[in-house]
């Protein structure tokens, strides 16, 4: 199996059980410090930042950037016929957090860096694994 693909794949923790299922109500739940109103991924204890353990889960716009993409042809994914695309976005809340992610709803060849791009959930299950598409001008 990919390297990339485990890391797309979630393995549900307590503290990560937010992000894995905050699309089910449409939102994305990135752990947030209330001591230096930082966000931060991946979600666990405490604030990697300033040590807090005042953390919990807050959404997030659902806003980001592409940061870097590579295109993916073997089909890793019955639901997800090669090619599409593997990046990492950056969020518009926080670009110190990027998430690894498929964009969906994109043509392959027009996907840049930079490129503004919206979450979009894709039910699988007992998770709703987060996905970005370019935002529509
Ligand atoms: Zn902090």
């Amino acid at each position: 199996m990919s390297e990339q693909l485990g890391r797309i794949l979630p393995e549900v923790s307590e503290e990560s059980r937010a992000f894995w299922t905050g699309g089910f109500e449409g939102k994305l739940l990135i752990h947030h410090c209330a001591s230096c109103d930082r966000w931060f991924h991946p979600p666990v204890g405490a604030c990697f930042r300033c040590r807090s353990r005042e953390v919990a889960p807050k959404a997030v716009s659902g806003r980001a950037k592409v940061a870097a993409y590579t295109v993916n042809h073997h089909p890793w994914l019955p639901a997800f016929p090669p090619p599409y695309v593997i990046a990492a976005v950056e969020l518009d809340d926080e670009p110190d957090v990027r998430l690894t992610t498929c964009l969906v709803d994109c043509e392959v060849d027009r996907v840049e860096v930079g490129m503004p791009v919206e979450v979009v959930f894709n039910e699988q299950g007992d998770v709703a694994l987060p996905f970005f598409r370019p935002v529509s001008a």
